[in-house]
């Protein structure tokens, strides 16, 4: 049997070759490389599509966080509230900006911020918060939001993993303060290299990330600010551009996978929880298993690769050591760091594979594994 693909992404090339090569030589042929018209083309595609009056395209996702923070005036002095169960780019990002992380726990059935302890962490230095809506949904960003404004805190949703998802139908990266998302080619909108976008509807916030994008000013040789090089290349935005118009499609496909999957794995490997008035979508279709080491080579002997999202905290990890976080101050991120297991999915997965998968994975993970 042939093996399966984890993401989806050549599979995602090929189809959409026709419309993406052909963007791609526009923009060959005007040879605006730096923020050319597919540039502005996309964040007002965007900003409409989010919901959300700006988008404001970035290098990364990873830029886009830094961008947001640098423009909310964090700094040297004040703590940032997240979580330890992300990407590290989530509290690397506070440290890039002389502040501090400060880790909350998360609730073990969705994998998001456990809210009830966010408030216990507020301190008068606390600056900001980022929710992360890890592995395609987002938090309860109602009452994170509520629970900030009492001090006027502002909220920064890391929307990396949940382009597509919405909460009481409103859409993921458009909820908070400032939503910021990443175009990296595996996330659920991705194009082919680094991007990102940030998204607002405050306008003096969205002329401040405008700015520091490029160099901290919004006209030629004017730097009112502190900026960086962190703009979206043109290329990025044709690719994006020509994949958009698919991407409704595949957000109810990865919906419709995730749900069947749910529907036929067993209980054992405990599927994921989507969270009231919430929509999924599955960057990561992510389960527990009890013996993950063995299950998962395996399904890779069997021809089903899986990941990992996260084999260790960011409180575990050297570079935040300095912190002063032990091993057991997180229960909850440190027991899923070790359970979590991330099977293929990705809008081209045909049923009679994932109903491979299935068979294996029930298989392979009979052992009970309990929240
Ligand atoms: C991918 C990711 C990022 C960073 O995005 P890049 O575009 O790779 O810089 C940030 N946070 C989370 C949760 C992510 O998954």
């Amino acid at each position: 049997m042939p093996p399966i693909d984890f993401s989806g992404v050549k599979e995602q090339t090929r189809r959409y070759a026709d419309e993406i090569n052909l963007r791609i030589h526009r923009v060959i042929e005007h040879a605006c490389f730096i923020m050319g018209p597919e540039v502005v083309e996309l964040e007002v595609a965007l900003a409409s599509y989010v919901g959300v009056k700006h988008c404001i395209s970035v290098a990364s996702g990873t830029t886009g966080l830094e961008i947001a923070l640098r423009a909310l005036g964090v700094g040297p002095g004040d703590e940032v509230i997240t979580v330890p169960f992300t990407w590290i780019s989530t509290a690397e990002v506070v440290r890039l900006v002389g502040a501090r992380p400060v880790f909350v726990d998360i609730d073990p059935h969705t994998y998001t911020i456990d809210v009830d302890l966010l408030a216990p962490a507020m301190t008068e230095k606390t600056r900001a918060i980022i929710p992360v809506s890890l592995f395609g949904q987002m938090p309860d960003l109602e009452r994170i939001a509520s629970i900030a404004a009492e001090r006027g805190v502002p909220v920064v949703e890391d929307a990396a993993q949940s382009f597509g998802a919405t909460r009481r139908g409103r859409r993921s990266a458009g909820v908070t303060m400032i939503g910021c998302t990443s175009f990296f080619p595996a996330k659920p909108f991705g194009c082919y290299g680094d991007g990102g976008a940030l998204f607002t509807s405050d306008d003096d916030l969205a002329d401040k990330m405008r700015a520091i994008r490029t160099h901290g000013g919004l006209r030629r040789h004017d730097h009112p600010l502190l900026g960086t090089n962190g703009r979206l290349d043109t290329m990025q935005a044709a690719i994006l551009l020509a994949k958009l118009p698919h991407f409704e499609w595949e957000v109810r496909e990865r919906e419709r996978l995730g749900a069947r999957y749910s529907a036929s794995l067993r209980p054992s490997c405990v599927p994921p929880v989507v969270a009231p008035f919430n929509t999924h979508v599955y960057a990561q279709y992510t389960i527990r298993v009890a013996d993950r080491e063995q299950a998962a080579e395996k399904l890779e002997t069997a021809g089903v690769p899986t990941g990992i999202y996260y084999p260790k905290c960011l409180h575990e990890q050297p570079v935040f050591s300095d912190l002063g976080y032990r091993i057991g101050d997180f229960a909850q991120s440190e027991k899923a760091s070790r359970e979590v297991l991330s099977l293929p999915m990705h809008p081209f997965l045909t049923e009679s594979d994932q109903d491979r998968i299935v068979e294996l994975v029930n298989e392979f993970c009979a052992r009970e594994c309990t929240i």
